[in-house]
């Protein structure tokens, strides 16, 4: 195997836990809770990782640590040798690490037109180009967009193509890895298709290699790689996607895929509805965090918490009692 160009070691990330006069008294373990608790990842050249869980589940936290938008409070993060840890040059690591942010309409300035927000990160980092409109149409070209959308503002963007020219800024520099948050939110389902196909060919074309952090399991099916599934902070189940829509390991993972449209018949899971709601950071269940949603929780599991390990197929999962293949299908 190729040496990893991302690698993340026993990361964690920590949010001020209580506020003001409360935070102050309060003993020091409450004084911060965890959105990420301690992830280990290694991720290869050109592969796409799709990191995927609930809302809360720490994800976003994880990718924009990564890109050193948020403080590490433990673990390492190294980036092609690189450890971005150790207050690395930022302005030079975002030259190589781009990333694509869930609202491109917000991120996106209103007064700028399309040309100038795909020339921007060229004016960023101080490269001058030979020929700046030739560049602006190539890269919007390879996002699927023609010449005529270069003198047009955000505001005349629909939501598709508003993803489109997030997806030319994210290439602009010829990154060597994109970490993409939420690709596909807010659009409707056949646009959603759209951007899916354009990462697709993206990834084919360029070979590069992309985190997607997403609670849409379709970016699973038509993208990923792998599959890396958050609970609380931490990855509860990984492995290589055929093997995490075939057979899930972790109850959970089988309730994320229970509740998303499966198009392939032969792959249906028996239907696990989730309960209640995801724990808030400050309250974490004792033992297994997800024990009190588990629908196959037993007594032990609120006693103990189940390390990441081998499942009986090639991924790995955090669970005493892992679901085998033959409980899988019930079709
Ligand atoms: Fe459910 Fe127990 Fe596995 Fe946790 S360890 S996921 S509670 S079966």
């Amino acid at each position: 195997m190729t040496q990893p160009i991302l690698t993340l070691k026993d990361v964690v990330v920590e949010f001020p836990g209580l506020r003001g006069l409360k935070g102050l008294m309060a003993p020091p373990e409450q004084r911060h809770v965890q959105a990420v608790a301690g992830i280990s990842l290694d991720v290869q050249p050109g592969e796409t990782v799709a990191i995927v869980g609930e809302s809360g589940s720490g994800k976003t936290t994880l990718a924009r640590a990564i890109n050193g938008l948020v403080p590490l409070a433990g673990g390492e993060v190294w980036f092609d040798g690189m450890p971005l840890h150790e207050r690395p040059d930022w302005h030079a690591v975002r030259r190589r690490v781009a990333m694509m942010f869930q609202d491109p309409s917000g991120s996106l300035s209103p007064r700028k037109t399309v040309r100038d927000l795909v020339l921007e990160p060229f004016a960023i980092h101080g490269i001058k180009l030979n020929d700046p409109g030739a560049k602006a149409a190539d890269l919007l070209a390879t996002a699927g967009l023609g010449p005529d959308f270069l003198a047009r503002y955000p505001h005349q963007l629909s939501g598709g193509q508003a993803r489109r020219v997030g997806v030319a800024r994210a290439l602009a520099l010829d990154p060597a890895m994109v970490l993409a948050d939420e690709p596909t939110a807010g659009l409707d389902v056949s646009i959603q298709g759209e951007i899916l196909n354009l990462l697709n060919r993206i990834k084919t074309q360029h070979g590069l290699t992309t985190v997607i952090i997403t609670h849409n399991l379709n970016i699973l099916r038509h993208v990923a790689d792998r599959v890396a599934v958050m609970y609380l902070g931490r990855i509860v189940e990984l492995g290589e996607v055929e093997q995490i829509l075939s057979t899930p390991a972790h109850p959970y993972t089988r309730a994320l895929m229970a509740a998303n449209p499966e198009p392939d018949p032969t792959a249906r899971h028996e239907r696990i509805t989730l309960k209640g709601e995801t724990p808030a950071l400050n309250a974490r269940p004792s033992g297994c965090e997800f024990h009190p949603r588990c629908p196959v929780a037993r007594p032990e599991c609120a006693e103990r918490a189940p390390l990441l390990g081998p499942t009986p197929g090639a991924g790995q999962v955090a669970c005493h009692f892992p679901i085998h293949k033959d409980e899988t299908n019930n079709a």
